[in-house]
């Protein structure tokens, strides 16, 4: 009896204080390790780790948060995985067109260059040719072998003919494959989604999807470090992953980004449940487990990296993850819907400006590459440079008019 009392109150007492401890470290902004980032992931109070999170953020970024004004470009729903929670995916259907014509994406882009977008984002499923010979006919019918090959056209074609910026995301890439998308992307994206390996075996979300494997996918962000590419990435919680597994996705792409000096984003996207598809009755991470794990995120890259979260996941609870400690809402839309999250409607420019306002923040727009990668030339082929430097303004984000 006596024993238990006295043992109860000295585990609490010290277990505060290793945390305390761990925020102490994480406040100063400069990443922390995996041992603190599990201590706070499991055990911190939330409010604390989302004010010490919130710091370091003001610290770096100061009160911008930003967002590019995109349009987006579904090139093909064909895929070749089977992700258990994607909605985005089709198989080939003898009444439906494989891909866009370059007719259709450039409609597409020309009606967002009106909207006054400067981004063109392409958004498609990876690789359908390797298992569907009705994509293989419809790419040879095109002029192409690859996906990734007519993607590199329509990116070129696009930017020649609208001026819009092109950022693909387009799935696993060789090098073959980011060399040719550089010349007309000013940045790529994949997101790693997760490092477990659970979440490819049978009745988990990646076992059908071949290439969610992450050392495939940390090959190609790797790389992409390697060819000088500013990149987009992320993990998206929800999916059946533990919370050290989460903390190792970010722990991998830091190691990437000290390696190679390329990331220009860590996005953080919750899971959404979304009928007809294998996880429709899974549970979607809650508000507090989002902020929770951004915060995390936020303290293990440190102040100066980019944390985004898309706001339209969120329903109207959005600006609380302002607390959280992200500066970026991704790209938003003012013309095309999120082909990836349809039933999640982005919120209009202005209305995100005044609840960014409210939270006490500026919001800012910025190009599909990110200030901190505009003015370096080796991120930037020298095709695309006089476009950016018309878009870019003195600070490297988007020029106001
Ligand atoms: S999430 Fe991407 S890779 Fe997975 S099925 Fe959907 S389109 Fe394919």
């Amino acid at each position: 009896m006596t024993i238990t009392t006295l043992a109860a109150p000295t585990i609490q007492r010290t277990d505060a204080l290793r945390i305390a401890e761990a925020l102490k470290r994480a406040g100063e902004g400069m990443g922390i390790g995996r041992e603190d980032a599990l201590l706070l992931m499991e055990a911190a109070d939330l409010s604390d780790l989302l004010d010490v999170a919130a710091q370091v953020r003001d610290r770096a970024k100061g009160k911008t948060v930003s967002y590019s004004k995109k349009v987006f470009i579904p090139l093909t729903h064909l895929c070749r995985d089977y992700c258990g929670y994607c909605t985005f995916r089709a198989d080939p259907k003898p009444d439906v067109a494989a891909y866009m014509t370059q007719d259709e994406v450039l409609a597409v882009a020309k009606a967002g260059a009106r909207a006054g977008c400067k981004e063109a984002l392409f958004s498609l499923g990876d690789q359908p040719e390797r298992i569907f010979p009705e994509a293989r006919d419809a790419l040879r019918r095109l002029g192409f072998t690859t996906t990734l090959g007519y993607l590199a056209a329509m990116a070129r074609l696009v930017f020649e003919t609208t001026g819009l910026l092109p950022h693909s995301n387009p799935g696993l890439m060789g090098v073959d494959d980011l060399r040719a998308l550089k010349e007309w992307n000013v940045s790529l994206g994949l997101m790693l989604e997760s490092i477990s390996t659970r979440l490819k075996r049978p009745g988990r979300a990646h076992h059908r999807a071949p290439d969610k494997a992450p050392a495939l996918r940390l090959k190609t962000i790797e790389e992409a470090g390697r060819q000088k590419i500013a990149f987009t990435t992320g993990m998206l919680i929800g999916i059946g992953e533990i919370p050290a597994e989460r903390v190792d996705t970010i722990l991998a792409l830091r190691r990437l980004h000290e390696a190679h000096g390329h990331i220009q984003e860590i996005l953080v996207q919750p899971f959404r449940a979304k009928a007809h598809t294998p996880m429709a009755a899974a549970a979607e991470p809650p508000i507090e487990d989002v902020q929770r794990t951004i915060a995390v995120t936020r303290l293990i890259v440190g102040g100066d990296m980019n944390v985004q979260s898309p706001p339209n996941l969120m329903a109207d609870d959005y600006p609380k993850l302002l607390g959280a400690g992200i500066n970026d809402w991704g790209g938003i839309s003012p013309l095309t819907p999120d082909f990836i999250n349809p039933e999640s409607e982005w919120p209009q420019i202005h209305e995100l400006e005044r609840r960014t306002a409210v939270a006490g923040h500026v919001l800012r727009e910025r190009l599909a590459i990110y200030p901190q990668f505009a003015s370096r030339l080796e991120f930037v082929d020298a095709r695309l440079q006089a476009r950016l430097e018309h878009y870019r303004g003195p600070d490297s984000y988007a020029k106001t008019a």
